[in-house]
């Protein structure tokens, strides 16, 4: 085990232990988390691995083998909320929140490395975030479930890193099991494993990371929450999860704002969206979740704006290639998307898909299947 030796070789000692815990994409749901929604993730086969060793004397050393500048440290007692500090801020964040719970965290030698890609919408900050959370919970004996640790995660990187993401990608992480995805309620944290066989059926779920980002994503998320939050507050309801499918005509029609009606459109219909493929997958069709991740897709564009050009080129080419349905995931303007394709079709529709990016002059995506995987774990 290379992470352990690593460990080994920048500390002086073995480690108290490793623990994995992996990237995810979000198969259908989206936007919805911090509506009190549904949403329906499921965890990858990337993980970040770490190499954790307890400290009981108050010091945190932090090395990441994928970013330069060696060795972190920092003092448990003076943990800042938002005063930077790159990438250590997310493991040194989940270490601040344990400790503002009142948690006994006094310490801890840290060497990780990961294969989820970063930026690319796969959510390698929870699984820095999840790795660190389990690592600490399993050394100090806390005895916290899964979505707790989700929960904290979410929390360092809420308040600590200053991101202001939902907490699906924790949960995800910490909770998702392999052949399954995560029927997770974001209200109550309340989930299921939701069987997810993609070999059985002769499919394949394609991740395309469009390697692009556009920095209009940056305000876009805490514009669409707003509005979100607005539009349930005109309707009179505790979030938008408690507008149903089939009053949305009505509710539509009492909202005078053209954009907030369009974004409480989408989250209502991405709801019953997750919904559907829940229904899909128990009954076993997994081939007729195709068209909804197509029109989930067409409601991220059109609805929510949250699309950009390589993202919808990615849906246009694989559908023009037989692909049953794709979609962005993630926060969108850039990132991934997710095609579902039969698998002997999969590397025509990954060729097509490389080959219309060429065509409109990006540089080519990476292709890879999303096989749905295990959640965090001690190694
Ligand atoms: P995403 O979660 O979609 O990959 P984010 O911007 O939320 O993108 O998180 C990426 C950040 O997480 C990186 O910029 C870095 O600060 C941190 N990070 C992720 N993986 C690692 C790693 N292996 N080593 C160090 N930092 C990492
Ligand atoms: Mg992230």
């Amino acid at each position: 085990m290379t992470v352990a030796a690593d460990f080994e070789a920048l500390y002086g000692t073995a480690p108290d232990g490793v623990w994995a815990a992996p990237g995810r994409v979000n198969l259908i749901g989206e936007y919805t988390d911090f509506n009190d929604g549904f949403v329906l993730p499921l965890a990858l086969p990337h993980t970040t691995v770490a190499a954790v060793s307890r400290r009981d004397d108050g010091v945190l050393r932090l090395h990441s083998a994928d970013v330069d500048g060696g060795i972190v440290q920092l003092t448990v007692d003076a943990l800042e909320p938002l005063s930077g500090g790159g990438w250590a801020a997310y493991p040194a964040g989940v270490v601040w929140a344990l400790r503002e719970a009142g948690h006994p965290v006094a310490g801890a030698d840290v060497h990780l490395t990961s294969t989820v890609p970063t930026g690319a919408g796969l959510s390698s900050s929870a699984a820095l975030e999840v790795v660190t959370a389990l690592a600490l919970n399993d050394l100090f004996g806390l005895g916290l479930s899964r979505p707790a640790l989700a929960r904290l995660a979410q929390r360092a990187e809420n308040a600590f890193v200053g991101v202001p993401c939902g907490v699906m990608d924790q949960m995800a992480s910490a909770c998702a099991e392999e052949g399954h995805a995560l029927h997770l309620d974001t209200r109550d944290l309340s989930c299921r494993q939701v069987p997810f066989d993609l070999a059985r059926e002769g499919l394949r779920l394609l991740v395309v990371d469009t390697r692009v980002k556009h920095a209009l994503g940056d305000g876009a998320y805490a514009e669409r929450r707003a509005g979100c939050e607005a539009g349930a507050r005109a309707l009179g309801a505790r979030s938008l999860r408690d507008v149903s499918a089939a009053h949305l005509p009505e509710a539509l029609a009492r909202l005078g704002d053209e954009t907030i009606r369009r974004y409480v459109r989408h989250v209502v219909t991405d709801n019953a969206r997750v919904e559907r493929t829940i229904a899909l997958l128990d009954a076993g069709d997994v081939r007729a979740v195709g068209p909804v991740l197509t029109e989930g897709h067409a409601s991220l564009r059109d609805d929510l704006r949250v699309s950009c050009p390589e993202l919808d080129l990615v849906v246009e080419a694989a559908d023009a290639a037989g692909a049953l349905g794709a979609r962005m995931t993630g926060g969108g303007f850039g990132g991934s998307a997710l095609v579902l394709v039969d698998t002997d079709r999969a590397d025509e529709v990954a060729t097509a898909v490389t080959k219309a990016f060429t065509e409109a002059g990006h540089a080519a995506p990476g292709v890879f299947p999303a096989v749905p995987s295990a959640g965090a774990r001690r190694l």
